[in-house]
């Protein structure tokens, strides 16, 4: 994405399409081990969507590879896991500057992104014991063992938010435990895909094992509906994944997709505060909010809301700017559409009766007069039934809900439709484990604000935040792509029934 490019982005249409055929770099495909330039006409921004046929080479290719690959033998594959790793590491600032380019958000939490993402492959260098079967000696003649084979081709459809960390939830996962794939990135931010690719490729991951398409729904009701692919992993939002999930199913596809959320964070008044507030600032303004463990809603108990003059205090002093200035604390949103969804949900809270006690709206940052920036905002005294509340904003925007005890911020949680994550924060050990037994969401966390699991455990939201019940990484994400054949095997020396036929369901003697 050259500044000329940018710039084309930024006047219109006609300027864009000019752009798009002009000698700019463009984003290619990834099939069948090359980089290819799309022969299409239709562009989405500087993002390449694929032809028909592009799309059929590609998933004709990951069903090509897959009869050569379902057959490397697991250390081959670990091999593979160990050497992309490494890659990963070493290309680290490289991928984080492209998503800092393309996604806004700051260099330093870009790099998080990678992180994230790399830490599910160094998991995945353990597979030959994560896939290990089980086994029984039945009898002295008879054993019973599992082998968990791999499902075919694969498809991927990830969101914007996490350009690195989600695709690599995927890829690893699906290649390492022998399938092949076909994944389409945000056609908002594909940089950092495409140089996964190219290092996957350096890796020694053969050509058609991964393969990358673009563009958008076009692309996604390909992958929904191709013969060749036999399951789908999804990140993204509500609309999205509802429709993928039962398009994909109702094809016969195993379908695992994960959603929007509203994560709540309880504050008790015997919390440290200092530890709760930089906790709290850190993650309903980071990354401008556009995360789906966002704690974008807080509810106060009791005394703690003396604390909110405090928490404005600190969210006043974010710095907001360019991802690429060393001191910015949260960049600007992804799009304008998305800036202006944004202000409209603040201006509908202010509208219900909430009260705005940080307005972030029109920032103007110096240097970057055109871009997506809204400061960190804060609505208080916000109910349950006003929009505000009932929609993920995706923004820096906290909403903040009051109650006179535990009970109660309990049961305001659990009747929010999602359960993606969740965190309190108290010094109380009975308190915790009171809300980590009450409270209904997929990841709790107890003084920790952002309680996204670790690639050894999966990625568990709940309710309203999945489709499927097979969650992302971890022996969850292995068990997604991989299915279980168990075989009962008899052998015996000597053949002392030769002469009888079997003819009854067999019985346990
Ligand atoms: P999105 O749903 O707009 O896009 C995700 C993917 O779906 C993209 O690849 C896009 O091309 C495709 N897509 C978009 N609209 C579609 C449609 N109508 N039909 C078919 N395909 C479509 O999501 P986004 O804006 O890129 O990402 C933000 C959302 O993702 C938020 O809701 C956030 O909570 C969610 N998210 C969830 C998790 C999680 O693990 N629960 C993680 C990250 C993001």
């Amino acid at each position: 994405a050259s500044p000329a490019f940018k710039r084309a982005l930024s006047t219109s249409r006609p300027a864009l399409f000019a752009a798009a055929h002009s000698s700019i770099p463009r984003t290619k495909l990834f099939i069948n081990g090359e980089f290819i330039d799309s022969k299409t006409d239709k562009w989405i921004e500087l993002r390449n969507p694929a032809t028909p046929e592009e799309l059929k080479y590609a998933a004709d290719s990951a069903a090509e590879a897959f009869k050569t690959w379902k057959k490397t033998s697991i250390l081959h594959r670990q091999r593979k896991m160990l050497d992309l790793q490494l890659l990963i590491r070493d290309n680290m600032d490289r991928i984080a500057h492209s998503i800092t380019l393309e996604q806004g958000k700051t260099l330093a939490d870009a790099r998080g992104d990678v992180l994230r993402g790399l830490q599910v492959v160094e998991s995945a260098c353990a597979i030959p014991h994560m896939i290990m079967g089980d086994t029984l000696e039945v009898a002295t003649d008879m054993d019973t063992y599992t082998i968990r084979e791999p499902l075919g081709v694969v498809g991927g459809i990830t969101p914007f938010n996490f350009p690195a960390m989600i695709p690599l939830w995927m890829f690893p996962l699906a290649n390492v435990t022998g399938n092949t794939c076909v994944l389409k990135p945000s056609e908002k931010d594909p940089g950092a895909t495409m140089i996964l690719a190219e290092l996957a490729k350096k890796a020694g991951i053969p050509a058609g094992v991964l393969n990358i398409v673009h563009g958008a729904k076009d692309t996604v009701n390909f992958i929904c509906d191709n013969e060749h692919i036999k399951a789908i992993s999804f990140v993204g939002s509500d609309q999205a994944g509802q429709y993928i999930h039962e398009r994909g199913s109702r094809n016969g596809k195993r379908v695992q997709a994960n959603l929007g959320a509203k994560n709540h964070g309880i504050i008790m008044p015997d919390a440290n505060k200092n530890h709760t507030l930089n906790q709290l600032t850190g993650a309903a303004f980071g990354a401008a909010g556009q995360r789906c463990m966002a704690l974008s809603t807080v509810v106060f108990v009791g005394k703690a809301k003396e604390w909110l003059p405090e928490l404005v205090e600190r969210a006043q002093k974010l710095k907001v700017s360019s991802g690429f200035e060393a001191d910015a604390d949260l960049g600007p949103l992804i799009s304008p559409e998305s800036l202006q969804r944004v202000e409209r949900l603040i201006e509908s809270g202010v509208k219900e009766g909430a009260d705005l006690v940080l307005d972030g709206r029109g920032l103007k940052v110096q240097k970057y007069e055109k871009g997506n920036f809204i400061g960190p905002s804060i609505l208080t005294n916000v109910k349950t039934d006003m929009e505000c509340y009932r929609e993920e904003i995706f923004g820096p925007v906290l909403v903040c809900l009051n109650a006179d005890t535990l009970d109660e911020a309990i049961d305001i949680i659990n009747k929010n439709p999602y359960g993606n994550g969740t965190a309190i924060f108290t010094q109380s050990g009975a308190t915790a484990r009171k809300f980590a037994n009450e409270v209904d969401a997929g990841q709790v966390g107890i003084n920790v604000p952002i309680p996204v699991p670790l690639p050894m455990f999966s990625f568990t939201g709940s309710r309203g935040s999945i489709r499927g019940d097979v969650n992302f990484y971890g022996k969850s994400g292995i068990n997604f792509y991989t299915s279980t054949k168990t075989v009962t095997a008899l052998w015996r020396h000597e053949d002392a029934d030769a002469n009888v036929s079997a003819v009854n369901m067999p019985t346990m003697k």
